[in-house]
């Protein structure tokens, strides 16, 4: 697979699902890959893109935008309570708050800085103990409270379960989002990116399919 046979796939989709072309925003979630694959598809002229982790966002993105005008960075893993500043300061958006405490501090940070990354929260779909993320009978309530604190909160992220029909849990991650007048759907990965553009995702998540497996492959 290569950038342009994903951007390719999701336009197809895009028509399928009688959708605008373009409508789908194709995050290449680059985290722990080598500087020069990342840096192909900066060539490439791609602009968005998505890391796991703070520190390690924090050890290649700042070079990178020095060299590329216009990157996009999203926060897709879980945030640590304490990373909270470095990560307001490093990325655009943030897909993952799950919790009030982290919400206060976002708020508190923005406050400090004056700058404040877009939001979306994260949905246990599947109530799986070990994901992240607030349960679908907590997030209405969870939204408002965001609200209060006037948190930028654009939309709702969810990562399904691996052995479950992913349409499932995106078809309720936008019946979320539209109740609460969020317009923004985070979700779809290498393998469910064109599910998702049928249930409605507005960013897709896309790393392996666009820069190959994670894992090394020295020989
Ligand atoms: C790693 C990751 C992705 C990309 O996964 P692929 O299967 O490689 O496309 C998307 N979203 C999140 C939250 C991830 O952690």
């Amino acid at each position: 697979m290569s950038l342009s046979d994903i951007r390719n796939r999701i336009a197809a989709e895009e028509e399928r699902a009688g959708r605008p072309r373009g409508s789908t925003g194709l995050i290449a979630v680059s985290k722990v890959q080598p500087n020069d694959r990342v840096e192909e598809v900066l060539e490439q002229g791609h602009r968005i893109f998505g890391e796991n982790r703070v520190q390690e966002a924090a050890s290649k993105w700042p070079e990178f935008r020095s060299k590329y005008d216009g990157v996009e960075l999203h926060l897709l893993g879980p945030l640590q309570t304490n990373k909270t500043r470095q990560a307001v300061e490093l990325f655009d958006y943030f897909h993952t708050l799950d919790r009030l405490k982290l919400a206060k501090r976002i708020a508190a940070i923005r406050d400090e800085l004056g700058r404040c990354p877009k939001l979306f929260i994260q949905v246990n779909t599947g109530k799986e103990d070990q994901k992240a993320g607030v349960l679908p009978e907590e997030t209405d309530s969870f939204i408002a409270a965001c609200q209060k604190l006037d948190l930028p909160v654009i939309g709702l992220m969810c990562i399904p379960p691996v052995d479950e029909d992913p349409s499932v849990h995106f078809a309720l991650l936008r019946k979320l989002a539209e109740r609460n007048g969020l317009p923004e759907l985070s979700m779809g990965m290498s393998g469910d990116f064109e599910q998702a553009i049928a249930q409605g995702a507005t960013y897709v998540r896309v790393g392996s399919a666009i820069f190959g497996e994670r894992v090394p492959t020295k020989a």
